[in-house]
């Protein structure tokens, strides 16, 4: 997973803007994205470099607001950073089908803008080179190059504030956070160049390519407070916990949804059941994702900084615990063990996806099958390890009803069906 954002001050008047500040504040709106590395871009004639590994407000803190520039480029990540080659920054999401990945591609892109404009430069990168992502180039002047593959998969989305600045982030909740208004989506195969004084506009298509919805983005990766492709992704939560109240009912005192990412699906598992919804866990610590920590050591780190059971919600109680999906069970067994441990009668697990059965071929972070616990074992098994009374799965046609597009526009590669 990784989250990419770009933003440009517009007129005359552009120098005197800085836009460090509002990179670092959408970024920390993305981190969920991407924990392992920043960086930031930003330009002003020259191109400026900040960043490392680590979280955002570690490792970008200090300093921030003496970095120059008036158009800039971010990006969080489990891995790598940006690439820069020549004039030209590049924060990419995805995954291009190009031998040498993202530093390749940026290398294209900047030999390209020798010749061509940077509109023509940017619709040659879409036409040429397969895969599915989506990417935010910047260069010295300040031009961005923002560009979205008729995959569809990789999402970006469009804010501004006032005739000031433009910006484009992986989910329209960092434009907010920017104090910015989310306006529109960059389109499946749409091309955007800003320079400042003006806004230009591509569109590419490839043969036999149909854009498609990251369906993991609603179930998981998104922050529900984001609105992705014009879908408010807290509404497909919701709807998610109905369907699955209908799919897989369970007779319980209280609903309990964990991580943070489940509480909308809890809400509406809640809503639909009649079973009140109470407030398990308390979290401690920076906010971190176990299922896509690197180490063993990490992720049971992660899972006791983070969840804390509330023993007056739970105790002598039959619990529904309603998670978002489960990759390894590794964080589930722990919450199910601390849910007892505080006294909780019974635990019901209820899943608000399918079981994970492949990994992501676009850079998604989620495992080889052998290491996904809905891959091999069944629900009931799966509840026999993690020591629960119950799981159930949601069901793929309830995934599909509650995002509420067809099934031929998402993806649903992970769920163990290709298309
Ligand atoms: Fe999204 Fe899963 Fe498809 Fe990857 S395989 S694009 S995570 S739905």
């Amino acid at each position: 997973m990784t989250g990419i954002l770009g933003i440009g001050a517009f007129g005359s008047s552009r120098r005197n803007w800085s836009v460090a500040r509002f990179l670092y504040y959408g970024l920390l709106a993305l981190q969920h994205r991407g924990q392992e590395a920043v960086y930031i871009i930003t330009a002003d004639g020259d191109l400026h470099e900040a960043g490392g590994e680590g979280p955002v407000d570690y490792t970008l803190v200090k300093g921030v607001d003496d970095i120059p520039g008036y158009a800039g480029i971010g990006i969080v990540s489990p891995a790598e950073g940006i690439s820069i080659h020549g004039d030209v920054a590049l924060a990419g999401d995805g995954a291009p089908f190009l031998t040498g990945g993202w530093t390749s591609l940026t290398s294209k892109l900047s030999s390209l803008l020798n010749s061509s404009s940077p509109i023509d430069a940017s619709v040659k990168i879409l036409d040429e080179v397969p895969g599915a992502y989506s990417f935010i180039a910047l260069t010295s002047d300040g031009t961005l190059m923002i560009a979205r593959d008729p995959s569809g998969l990789r999402p970006l989305e469009v804010g501004s504030l006032g005739f000031d600045m433009g910006a484009v982030a992986s989910e329209s909740s960092a434009l907010e956070v920017m104090g910015m208004k989310h306006v529109a989506n960059v389109e499946p195969g749409e091309v955007v160049v800003m320079d400042g004084y003006s806004v230009e506009k591509a569109k590419v298509t490839r043969a036999g390519e149909r854009s498609r919805l990251c369906s993991f983005e609603y179930v998981y990766m998104a922050r529900h407070d984001s609105i992705m492709d014009w879908l408010p992704v807290y509404r497909v939560r919701v709807r998610i916990g109905e369907v699955l109240a209908e799919e897989a009912p369970a007779e319980a005192d209280a609903v309990i949804g964990v991580p943070e990412t489940a509480v909308p699906i809890a809400a509406g598992y809640s809503k639909a059941s009649g079973i009140p919804l109470e407030i398990g866990f308390a979290s401690t610590g920076r906010r971190t994702r176990t299922a896509i920590k690197g180490s063993g050591i990490d992720r049971l780190i992660g899972v006791q900084l983070k969840l804390n059971p509330v023993e007056a919600a739970v105790e002598d109680r039959d619990v529904v615990l309603v998670d978002d999906s489960v990759v390894r069970g590794t964080t589930l067994r722990n919450v199910v063990w601390a849910l007892k441990r505080n006294g909780a009668r019974r635990v019901h697990v209820r899943i608000g996806s399918p079981p994970l059965r492949a990994p992501c071929p676009y850079n998604s972070s989620i495992p080889e099958p052998d290491e996904l616990i809905g891959s091999s074992l069944s629900e009931d098994q799966i509840a026999e390890v993690v020591g629960a009374d119950s799981l159930r799965f949601l069901s793929l046609d309830g995934l599909i009803r509650s995002i509420g597009v067809p099934m031929d526009s998402l993806c649903l590669r992970c769920w163990g069906v290709r298309g």
